[in-house]
């Protein structure tokens, strides 16, 4: 039984089994911290840091407001520090953060293997539609980073990180999926079944961060490299690969569209033609010795933003107290 078990659940999978189930935990925690808070009980349960990894424009200013002060976001650390671990994997690893870490990833990729169940394959949108979708993420990061880096000054930033808005975007984001409006529940119910419809939809076409560590990722050392000589044509890697790269055609992939599932490794039937590999005669690196990178960097970032107290937040209970019977009104 494990055998087989462990034949449909590849290393990746596991890692991003193993962050869906921390997101979870945190978000339950943190619903049962705002009903405590709600109903002015007896505190028992702490805020779970980590709540603002859905907080991105959040951490895009409190970087700017760290840049131009030198003062790191104490409201919510643990955004910012989720925010530049996702930014160190991608300048490492091309965009790995989205295909073992991300839980959106994670569930657009299962909402593309239904897809693939119901229909037996997940569709195509045409090249030029394509192209034209994917623009669109890029223009979307472009209006914030514009608006924050360039809009905003350093002090504008850093007074936005202590605003009282700032201080309940968590609870505020939290409501917000809780009490889905039917504009919102029409744009989520379209998002998932295009994600059924059509692999990698959210990823592929809207989402900024990934445009972002896309970018960023061109950084990476690491690159999918395939060996001419030995390659059979077989189209295997092509065929496995989420995101739609003409991995067979390529020596070396450099689109930002690859995030380093290794998918097209894995399916390689010949040894050692596909690898991901970096210059400088550095090994190449397997599944299991990307998963242990990945988490590598991932605890000690955040080992190291809890020993120096850059990952709870600064907020005491009395605040959450004061500003939440307020929430309407904020940021009105
Ligand atoms: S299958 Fe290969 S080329 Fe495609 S995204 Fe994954 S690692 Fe990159
Ligand atoms: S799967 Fe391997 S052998 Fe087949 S085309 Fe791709 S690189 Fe070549």
């Amino acid at each position: 039984m494990f055998a087989k078990l462990r034949k449909h659940v590849s290393v990746r999978h596991a890692v991003q089994i193993l962050f869906a189930i921390v997101v979870v935990y945190i978000g339950l925690v943190f619903v049962l911290f705002i009903d405590q808070v709600t109903n002015n009980s007896f505190p028992v349960i702490s805020r779970p840091a980590g709540v603002e990894a859905f907080l991105p424009i959040s951490a895009l200013v409190g970087l700017k407001a760290w840049l131009a002060t030198g003062i790191f976001d104490s409201i919510h650390p643990a955004g910012l520090v989720i925010f530049l671990a996702a930014i160190t994997v991608s300048a490492l690893f091309k965009r790995a953060f989205c295909s073992w870490i991300c839980p959106i990833g994670t569930l657009s990729e299962g909402l593309a293997r239904i897809g693939k169940r119901l229909f037996g394959r997940n569709f195509l949108i045409p090249n030029w539609l394509d192209y034209l979708l994917r623009s669109v993420k890029y223009i979307i990061l472009l209006f914030f980073f514009w608006a924050i880096f360039f809009g905003m000054s350093g002090a504008d930033a850093a007074a936005f990180v202590q605003s009282p808005y700032n201080m309940v975007s968590d609870i505020k984001m939290l409501k917000f999926m809780q009490q889905l409006t039917g504009v919102g529940m029409t744009v989520i119910g379209l998002l998932l079944v295009c994600s059924i419809l059509y692999e990698n939809f959210w990823c592929r076409y809207f989402c900024p961060y990934g445009g972002l560590l896309g970018l960023l990722s061109v950084l990476s050392p690491f690159k999918i490299i395939r060996n001419q000589k030995s390659c059979i044509q077989c189209g295997k890697c092509t065929k496995s690969c989420p995101n739609h790269i003409l991995v067979e055609q390529t020596n070396r992939v450099w689109s930002l569209e690859c995030t380093g599932c290794l998918n097209c490794v894995h399916q390689c039937p010949v040894n050692e033609t596909l690898s991901f590999k970096a210059p400088m005669g550095l090994p190449s690196l397997s599944l299991k010795n990307l998963a242990f990178s990945l988490l590598g960097i991932w605890a000690v970032l955040i080992t190291i933003a809890k020993i120096t107290g850059h990952w709870e937040t600064n907020m005491t209970m009395e605040m959450y107290k004061r500003l939440l019977p307020l929430l309407d009104q904020i940021g009105h």
